[in-house]
């Protein structure tokens, strides 16, 4: 089967930067078609720790270029994205052993200056001894400061970026893996194939964007046929989840006698979430999973702070991600430079432009600069303007959620407040499309549990590519650190009989 079409970009992989590229590109008149192999953000995208945040500790590694673009970034994402992004507070807690407190507070006064910062507050010192946040931790710590990041659902922020390029015309498709690319004539012939059927067709393109994130050099490899794909250092980190560890709504930051930092952040209500990890990592993306020895450091890290320790047996869920790093020779991982760097191939004819490296934080404006790339091989449509423009659902300003709840409250009685928040922390103001004209429980159709009706189910294969229960429980919701054997098994019959309706 063969699109006749010719697509100006045609963008592999539907993790952050790449769905984040296509809704610019769109965005500036562009036609842009997508392929995702997998589900959106199911590579690295959804393994992350969550933060948009400037990355305190790459100031160690005079990241300062980084460091800046992402400081700026937290808050012009923060309002384009106000359901999904969130001001979180972090408690540093000075160790004797560690880093000398004047050096983390030059850090930090460093960090409250040197990015655009209106909205959030700057760093504080806090009395550990008398102070709420003080409490879960071990009595020796007396001293500590207090700064500002942003939480991000991760795995959100890629879908609406998916949902938005597709509402201003881009073709998104998931399950389909682009299996070679040849450039013929000046442009690019595309084969993907759909992984649900097996059928294949060829996409014409003028330009193809390698988003591939830790398939980077993969698909240079596989799809392009180079034979010196070596640019990405694979580094994976891992995350742990407990049941929540105290009650007030700041998260920690703990340094390591290692030299390297753990987080220990509120999730999901009733958790906490604790990573990460920085190890090599040689092997399949895909089948890259949490380590016993990783286990034990996450444990023994959050210990060294906690009043309780932190046991393995408590551990319900954790998770691992690969870092695509650019591979920049430095020794260690977690030495290994966050920056991205963006790589044009240097082959003659229809341009190919790679990605390595990035942060969720810095998505925006790596689409940026990848517009720039774009511009000069197939000419200026438009400029720039994501800063300034709502994800769907966004479209209420950064200190209105609590407002918005109450709207929703109130237009929709049969909703109790917790599920009242999580609709509107999860769909902003596109809660009152999923609702529509329910009036009461039934209207919502099926409960698989914890709140996860048919209606919302529906939404998400209608709107946001759902297309099996592990998209549902783990990407658009995380309803599946819940959700019991059975409930996930009805909501797979319930997605597969919507299959083959
Ligand atoms: P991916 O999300 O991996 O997307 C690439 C996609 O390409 C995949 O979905 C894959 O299926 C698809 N693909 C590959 N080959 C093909 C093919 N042939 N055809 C079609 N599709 C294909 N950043 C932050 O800003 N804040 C954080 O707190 C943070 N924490 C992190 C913690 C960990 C443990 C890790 C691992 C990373 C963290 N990051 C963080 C970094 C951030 O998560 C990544 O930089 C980002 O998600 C990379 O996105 P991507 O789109 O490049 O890659």
């Amino acid at each position: 089967m063969t699109d006749e079409k010719l697509y100006d970009v045609f963008v592999i992989g539907g993790g952050i930067n790449g769905c984040g590229i296509a809704r610019d590109a769109i965005g500036r008149g562009y036609s842009v078609f997508l392929a995702e192999m997998n589900d959106l953000a199911s590579g690295t995208s959804s393994w992350s720790s969550k933060l948009i945040h400037g990355g305190f500790r790459y100031l160690e590694y005079y990241e300062f270029r980084l460091v800046r673009e992402a400081l700026s970034e937290r808050e012009v994402l923060l309002a384009n994205a106000p359901h999904i992004i969130w001001p979180l507070r972090f408690v540093l807690p000075h160790h004797t052993d560690m880093r000398p407190a004047w050096l983390l507070r030059l850090g930090l006064f460093l960090y409250d200056h040197i990015g655009t910062r209106k909205l959030l507050p700057g760093t504080k010192t806090v009395d550990l001894k008398t102070s709420p946040v003080g409490k879960p931790l071990k009595p020796l710590f007396s001293k500590g400061f207090e700064y500002s990041d942003c939480w991000v659902n991760d795995a959100r922020l890629v879908v609406l970026n998916a949902r938005d390029a597709a509402d201003r015309g881009a073709v998104v498709r998931t399950r389909t893996e682009v299996v070679s690319a040849q450039r013929k004539d000046g442009i690019w012939e595309v084969t993907i194939a759909d992984r649900t059927t097996g059928t294949q067709e060829t996409i014409k393109a003028r330009l193809i964007v390698n988003a591939g994130g830790p398939w980077v050099d993969r698909i240079l490899s596989g799809v392009v046929g180079r034979k010196d794909a070596h640019n990405v250092r694979l580094v994976q980190g891992s995350h742990i989840v407990v049941p929540k560890l105290h009650d007030h709504d700041r998260a920690y930051i703990f340094q390591n006698g290692d030299g390297r930092i753990i987080f220990a952040l509120p999730y999901e209500e009733d958790f906490t979430l604790i990573g990460t990890t920085d190890q090599d990592y040689t092997g399949d993306p895909k089948d890259v999973a949490i380590t016993d020895a990783e286990i034990d450091y996450l444990c023994a890290a959050a210990s060294e702070y906690f009043a309780k320790p932190v046991e393995r047996s408590s551990i319900v869920w954790s998770y691992s991600g690969v870092r695509p790093l650019y591979d920049d020779g430095a020794s260690a991982a977690q030495e290994a430079t966050r920056d991205y760097v963006l790589k044009p191939d240097p082959a003659e004819g229809a341009p190919l432009l790679n990605i390595f490296g990035g942060k969720i934080t810095t998505y925006r404006r790596l689409a940026e600069s990848m517009l720039e790339l774009i511009e000069a091989r197939i000419g200026r449509k438009a400029a720039p303007w994501t800063h300034r423009a709502a994800l769907p659902g966004g479209d209420f300003p950064a200190d209105g959620f609590d407002v918005l709840v109450a709207k929703l409250l109130a237009d929709y009685p049969l909703l109790d407040p917790q599920q009242g928040r999580r609709y509107v922390r999860q769909y902003g103001t596109k809660a009152w499309v999923l609702l529509g004209d329910a009036k009461t429980r039934e209207d919502l159709g099926q409960h698989f549990g914890y709140g996860l009706y048919a209606l919302e189910v529906d939404y998400l294969i209608a709107h946001e590519w759902a297309m099996e229960a592990s998209d549902v429980i783990w990407r658009r919701t995380k309803r599946g650190i819940r959700l019991d054997k059975e409930q996930v098994a009805a909501l797979e019959d319930y997605m597969a009989q919507k299959r083959a309706a």
